[in-house]
């Protein structure tokens, strides 16, 4: 009887350890946080290549003059991303002395190696849909000219950005992450998944699984504590966003 319960045991902590493992990092905006780095910037981006993470995500804003960028927040150091044209942007730089990088040199940066998945975060235009729909026309555009469509995978809180993004490349991989939609409105719209704030899948604790058991994919941000982590190592999520890569693997490899 003892000897079951130990060869139970055993199979148990292998399945935990299993799962855990299974779980892959994506590094919120680079890895930034813990090099002392700008967000956002290829500075940032070459140091979540450094760590072999599984993927690095990026927010790509449309300029006045119709050029994608990578920035998250809507001003680029007090400039206005969607009224300002790109020289004008140029004006400002990163403290590391990077100007603001296209999404094309960011791409052309992340396609130097194989390893690490772009995680191409479409921003919504606060001029409106029809910008933003724009963003996506020229995101897609310029994925498919620099032939990195195996490399990025999008992600948008515009439903209607990731509808059109499906209708544009029926294959990409695209994954929402507004919130409000279940699983299996997901799955009919043929997204691949949710990538939902940490909030929204503790409130409603059922919808990992029932987007798994709809063989849609699962990625949880921005999780940045060691008990957030646990936790949502232990709910066997396939992708964990984070601030804090170096953090999330130490608690992966301690399990
Ligand atoms: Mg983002």
């Amino acid at each position: 009887m003892k000897k079951k319960t130990l060869v139970i045991l055993t199979l148990l902590s292998a399945v935990s350890f299993a799962s855990f493992a299974q779980t892959q990092i994506i590094a919120h905006r680079g890895a930034w946080k813990n090099t002392n780095l700008p967000q956002n910037s290829i500075a940032s981006w070459n140091a979540a290549v450094e760590q072999k993470l599984w993927g690095s995500e990026f927010d790509v804003h449309l300029t006045k003059d119709d050029v994608l960028v990578i920035n998250h927040d809507f001003d680029f150091y007090g400039s206005d991303i969607a009224t300002s044209t790109y020289d004008e942007l140029l004006k400002k730089e990163h403290p590391n002395g990077e100007k603001i990088p296209t999404l094309e040199e960011y791409l052309k940066e992340g396609l130097k190696q194989d390893d690490v998945k772009l995680i191409l975060e479409l921003k919504t235009n606060k001029l409106g849909t029809e910008r933003t729909l724009k963003a996506a026309d020229l995101a897609v555009s310029t994925v498919k000219k620099l032939k990195a469509k195996k490399a990025v995978e999008y992600i948008a809180f515009s439903y209607d950005a990731c509808v059109h993004i499906r209708e544009l490349d029926k294959k990409a991989k695209i994954h929402y992450l507004n919130g409000d939609k279940s699983p299996q409105e997901l799955k009919e719209a043929k997204l691949d998944g949710l990538d939902y704030n940490l909030s929204v899948l503790k409130k409603h604790p059922t919808w990992i699984k029932e987007a798994k058991d709809l063989k849609l994919k699962t990625n949880v941000w921005t999780v940045n504590t060691e008990a957030d982590m646990i936790y949502f190592l232990g709910q066997n999520v396939d992708y964990i966003t984070t601030d804090q890569p170096e953090l999330l693997r130490t608690v992966q490899d301690k399990k």
